[in-house]
């Protein structure tokens, strides 16, 4: 399975896979932890948006309040100055009284319509501008007329509760004031009666809403006009308790808010006192209406809540199912990396990274073990892998390296002896990739392994050493010699010089064995070959091709001279007694010498004239030296037989 190591952000691509239980647990306590914070502050902002649109209700009421104040004000000094003018015309001129009423009432154009009733002192009716009004009809039980008959108020206007008319049927506000005489004396009392709705008709001119309401109302409660929407002057004439109506002063004015109880709508209310009349009005506007304004903006919260609400359900799932796949995606590469670390750990493998950008290598604990390095992220360039690399090894590594690098090789691989801290040097396996390379194409990192091959390498070379070597004397064998004395040979044929071959040949081994064992024949052996070994130079070869048989190459004579020598002195050596095992034992060798190239030009005819001489030194009765010099004879077959 390859490994992910891309991590997708779109999980609604494949929304199944994310409809996962932990993810959508988690999804669930993210809502109930962060909705409740989003609608909070939704019902906070809204509750301000309530707040302001009760501020913007109260200011509006309370000028409003002031305004119709002013109006119900200026409408009462007409009415009084239109009664007091007609009280003056009554004791002028009664018998006209009528006609100037009517006159007034055309003066006004029909804006103000005045009733006017005039009683005498006894409080019966000698004047009413109905036509039709029973004349001394009794009106003395009527709250303003005997208000004024009892003189309790001097000549002041006073405002009466609301009536029915007895004879009109309709709602009437009582304007009175006391008729006096040139001597002061009460004589009657005029009133002038007013439609409530002269009041009310402020109301079309304010914009409050549908459940506006506008009041005058006595402070004793009692309410002298009252309009709403839907009705005028119904509620005239009913009593309404409380604030502000027992506990103004006479300069009062404000606000309050209350359900009407006169018609259950709940509003915010301006208010302010006419105190010279004892009245006071009232300005009214539904909460609701006062609401409707932001009700706009209200919704818009509430949608806003909403689609930040589904919003951060989204974008809470898309987080968490990121977030979990993150999570898998991590663990499976974890478990991954954990399973070929465990992997390269039981191969015994390192893993290394090198980053071209840094110039620093980063090793892990087994790589930094096998290349015995201080740390694990170390600064690394060519030069510091010239100075750990065995100077042998270094040029076939770097032309590794160096076509992989350049993209010719899928990957490098190297053999080579890397330098230890203590100086010796290890062999090691390197292996490597290319990573990542740049837009050029110039490589960013390369990862890899090394494994230590020194235990292989040296196992390898045994096995070398053993096929080139005698097992027991230690000295190369037959194939070691052949491939040497080629190579000298060669070298000879360069340099236009003579080399040597001696061959010998044990005299009379064979009763050494039979008489002594063959293990004392074995250290016979292996005494011949060290003390010849310590006799030749180091340039000479000396091998063992097998029984008693041995053979020198002399890679340099000068002739046949040289070799003779050499072997006279062979023979000399193998002439002095050998301890062995406590025998001394004395043997002697037949050697035959042929020099290359009078004697012959390759390997195996110049092996097999020597051999032909040494067993011409046999024939002539052994312990003695044959030279090339005979192979004339031999070549002419004379031992023919004999080889
Ligand atoms: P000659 O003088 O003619 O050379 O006679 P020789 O007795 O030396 O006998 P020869 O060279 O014909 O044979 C060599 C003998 O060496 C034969 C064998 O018994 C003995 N031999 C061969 N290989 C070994 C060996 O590895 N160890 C021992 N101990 N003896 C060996
Ligand atoms: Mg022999």
């Amino acid at each position: 399975m390859p490994l992910r190591t891309t991590f997708s952000l779109r999980p609604w691509r494949d929304a199944r896979v994310y409809l996962r239980a932990s993810v959508l647990r988690k999804l669930v306590l993210l809502l109930v932890l962060v909705l409740p914070l989003v609608w909070l502050f939704a019902v906070h902002k809204r509750d301000q948006l309530s707040e302001v649109a009760r501020d913007e209700s109260n200011r509006n009421v309370k000028n409003l309040a002031h305004a119709f104040a002013e109006e119900v004000q200026s409408s009462i000094v007409t009415i009084d100055l239109s009664l007091s003018q007609l009280r003056l015309s009554w004791l002028r001129n009664p018998e006209h009284f009528g006609d100037i009423v009517t006159e007034l009432n055309t003066h006004l154009q029909g804006r103000l319509r005045i009733n006017v009733v005039v009683t005498d002192v006894e409080g019966r009716l000698v004047f009413s501008s109905i036509p039709g009004a029973p004349r001394h009809l009794d009106l003395s039980d009527r709250e303003h007329i005997a208000t004024h008959l009892q003189g309790g108020r001097g000549d002041r206007l006073y405002i009466g509760k609301p009536l029915k008319g007895r004879l009109s049927g309709r709602w009437t506000v009582q304007f009175s004031r006391p008729i006096i005489d040139a001597d002061g004396k009460t004589v009657g009392v005029i009133v002038g009666g007013v439609a409530p709705a002269y009041f009310s008709r402020f109301y079309s001119t304010i914009d409050l809403g549908a459940n506006a309401s506008i009041a005058l109302v006595r402070t004793d409660g009692i309410v002298v006009a009252r309009t709403t929407q839907d009705l005028t002057m119904r509620d005239s004439g009913r009593l309404l308790t409380g604030f502000p109506y027992t506990t103004v002063n006479s300069t009062a004015g404000g606000t309050f808010h209350r359900v009407s109880r006169l018609d259950g709508v709940e509003r915010n209310y301006g208010w302010r006192a006419l105190p010279q009349y004892g009245l006071l009005v009232t300005v009214g506007q539904s909460v609701q209406d006062a609401n409707a304004r932001y009700a706009q903006q209200k919704e818009v919260l509430a949608m806003a809540g909403l689609a930040v609400s589904l919003l951060l359900a989204l974008a809470g799932w898309a987080a968490l199912a990121a977030a979990d796949h993150r999570r898998r995606a991590v663990a499976s590469l974890a478990a991954a990396e954990a399973r070929w670390k465990l992997a390269l750990n039981a191969a015994g493998e390192g893993v290394w990274d090198y980053s071209f950008g840094n110039r620093m290598v980063t090793l892990s604990p087994s790589a930094r073990g096998i290349i015995d390095a201080e740390g694990t992220l170390l600064p690394f360039d060519r030069d510091a892998f010239a100075l750990m690399s065995h100077p042998e090894d270094l040029a076939a590594v770097l032309h590794a390296l160096d076509a992989h690098l350049a993209g010719h090789t899928p990957d490098y691989t190297a053999q080579y002896r890397t330098r230890l801290r203590n100086g010796n040097w290890r062999w090691i396996l390197a292996r490597g990739q290319v990573a990542g390379r740049d837009t050029g194409g110039q490589p960013l990192r390369i990862v890899g392994t090394v494994a230590d091959i020194d235990a292989r390498k040296l196992q390898e070379e045994q096995i070398r050493h053993l096929a080139h070597h005698d097992m027991l004397t230690g000295l190369p064998n037959r194939l070691l010699l052949r491939d040497r004395l080629r190579q000298a040979l060669l070298a000879a044929e360069r340099a236009e010089h003579r080399l040597a071959v001696i061959f010998f040949d044990l005299d009379k081994f064979k009763p050494v064995n039979d008489s002594y064992g063959h293990a004392v024949g074995d250290v016979l052996l292996q005494q011949v070959a060290t003390r010849l070994r310590a006799t030749l130079r180091a340039s000479d070869t000396l091998a063992r091709l097998g029984g008693d048989e041995f053979v020198v190459l002399l890679p340099r004579v000068n002739g046949s001279g040289d070799a003779r020598k050499v072997a006279e002195d062979i023979l000399r050596e193998l002439n002095r007694p050998f301890m062995t095992e406590g025998f001394s034992l004395n043997i002697s060798a037949s050697l035959g010498v042929a020099v290359y190239p009078d004697c012959a030009q390759d390997a195996d005819s110049l092996l097999r004239c020597a051999d032909t001489a040494m067993y011409e030194a046999k024939l002539q009765g052994r312990g003695r030296v044959a030279e090339h010099a005979d192979c004339e004879r031999i070549q002419a077959g004379m031992y023919k037989d004999a080889a």
